[in-house]
């Protein structure tokens, strides 16, 4: 019988391969699903597999409903805007928009979207352990609804956003500020309907009774009711945590909800008092968790000083935007000219065949707060899918692909870098 008692067991499987691909894609955030359209363009048979049921990430799993502007509506996202909201779409690729969405409509559009471009899509399929041969990531194992399954794949792109593959691939990753690790907290965000009559205003007892703006999780008002059909979006609890922890994702989605329910009650019970608390998300909104050592590791004097990068594959003007890792009411907010992303920050110091997309990438906590977005990180999704199949048509390792080649691939697929950003 196997002893437990050494707080560690030795795990000897036998698993079946599902499935094999050019690319395996770990994660259907915006990063994840960006990457898998983009190698699927490339002519590469891609598969995405996501741990929920639904593709958009915290974009629509953590109901954040807002596209953050950073100056930039290009390549993939360009078309994803030109297609889900048509009317938000500005003319150049080099402007901001800040459009509010329906998070339900966007887990639809995003279905039809990857069917049409090709890419299988895994639901309920949770990454379990990254198989490496000779340094190379080839392949992922994976909890399926019919157990564990082996996934492989000539390049692996890691997009949890927590840098999983990556970390149990042996790749050293940091999380939060280096003084103390803190990340930035996590929010539970919901919306509220208006009913056009009073509504039933209920505290359970173990919420909390905020009098005054001060009291306030965040000690401000933050929704949106751009939807213009009586929705208000709210972002304003805030629990300490690092999402990637399982103690503090457990205390985060009990005191989060706790919060959501408190907030609700106090907007009933001050502006807004015909509006029902009308969607609650099935998890808390995760921001910060674990970033890569990458080959680059981008910097806040990156983005103070515009640093602008030959092997740039993104670019945003996005502020840096820290709400306080402390749990405390206030959020570090500071302007920026814009910036660009180098390929490097999604390649893994230490190892082939993996490239790690969205908000996971080599960053310090204060440039993560920049480059976190949704708009940047399907561009990074796009710049990882393409660079992925270029590694794979020309041979090259994804640390050696020829950034000329990616340059114009990226430009085919309709990305315009700009020299300078607009706000
Ligand atoms: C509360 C909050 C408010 C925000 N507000 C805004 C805003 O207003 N505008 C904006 O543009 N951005 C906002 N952001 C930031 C933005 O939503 C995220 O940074 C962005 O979605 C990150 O994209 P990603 O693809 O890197 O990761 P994520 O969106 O985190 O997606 C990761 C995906 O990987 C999946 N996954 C994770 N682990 C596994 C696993 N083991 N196996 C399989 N799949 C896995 C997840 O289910 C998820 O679908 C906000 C974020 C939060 C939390």
């Amino acid at each position: 019988m196997t002893n437990l008692s050494n707080r560690e067991i030795t795990l000897n499987r036998t698993v079946p391969v599902y499935d094999t691909a050019d690319v395996v894609v770990i994660g259907g955030g915006p990063a994840g699903t960006a990457a898998a359209i983009c190698s699927a363009r490339c002519g590469r048979k891609t598969i995405l597999l996501e741990h929920s049921g639904q593709l958009g990430g915290m974009g629509t799993l953590g109901n954040v409903s807002v596209f953050m502007g950073i100056g930039n509506v290009t390549g993939i996202y360009r078309e994803i805007i030109s297609e889900f909201l048509p009317a938000a779409l500005p003319d150049s690729h080099h402007e901001s928009i800040w459009p509010q969405y329906s998070p339900f409509e966007l887990r639809h559009y995003l279905n039809g979207k990857l069917e049409k471009e090709g890419v299988e899509v895994y639901y309920h399929v949770s990454f379990v352990s990254s198989i490496v041969e000779d340094n190379r990531v080839v392949g992922v194992v994976a909890n399926t609804r019919e157990g564990l399954r082996a996934f492989a794949g000539r390049v692996v792109i890691d997009c949890t956003g927590d840098a999983r593959v990556a970390q149990d691939a042996g790749v050293p990753t940091k999380a939060g500020r280096d003084e103390d690790g803190l990340t930035q907290p996590m929010t539970l965000m919901f919306m509220m309907q208006d009913t056009g009559k009073p509504v039933r205003q209920k505290l359970p007892d173990d919420c909390y009774k905020y009098e005054s703006i001060p009291d306030l999780p965040q000690g401000r008002h933050l929704f949106w009711g751009g939807m213009g059909d009586g929705t208000l979006l709210v972002n304003m609890t805030r629990v300490k945590g690092n999402g990637a922890k399982i103690r503090d994702i457990n205390y985060a989605e009990k005191e989060s909800l706790r919060q959501a329910l408190s907030v609700a009650n106090y907007l009933q019970r001050t502006n807004h008092p015909n509006h029902i608390l009308s969607h609650v998300p099935g998890q808390v909104g995760v921001r910060e968790t674990n970033q890569i050592e990458g080959r680059y590791t981008l910097t806040e004097d990156d983005l103070t000083s515009s640093r602008r990068f030959e092997d740039v594959v993104a670019q945003t003007n996005y502020e840096i935007d820290i709400h306080n890792p402390t749990g405390g009411a206030n959020t570090d907010e500071r302007k920026l000219d814009g910036y660009d992303i180098p390929y490097r920050c999604m390649l893994p110091v230490n190892i082939e065949g993996l490239i790690v997309a969205g908000r996971s990438i080599s960053a310090t906590h204060v440039a993560m707060s920049s480059m976190r977005v949704q708009a940047t990180c399907y561009a990074l999704g796009q710049a990882a899918g393409v660079a992925a199949a270029i590694a794979i048509e020309t041979g090259a390792s994804v640390a050696d692909v020829s950034i000329p080649t990616l340059h114009q691939r990226l430009s085919e697929q309709g990305v315009v870098f700009a020299k300078q950003h607009a706000r």
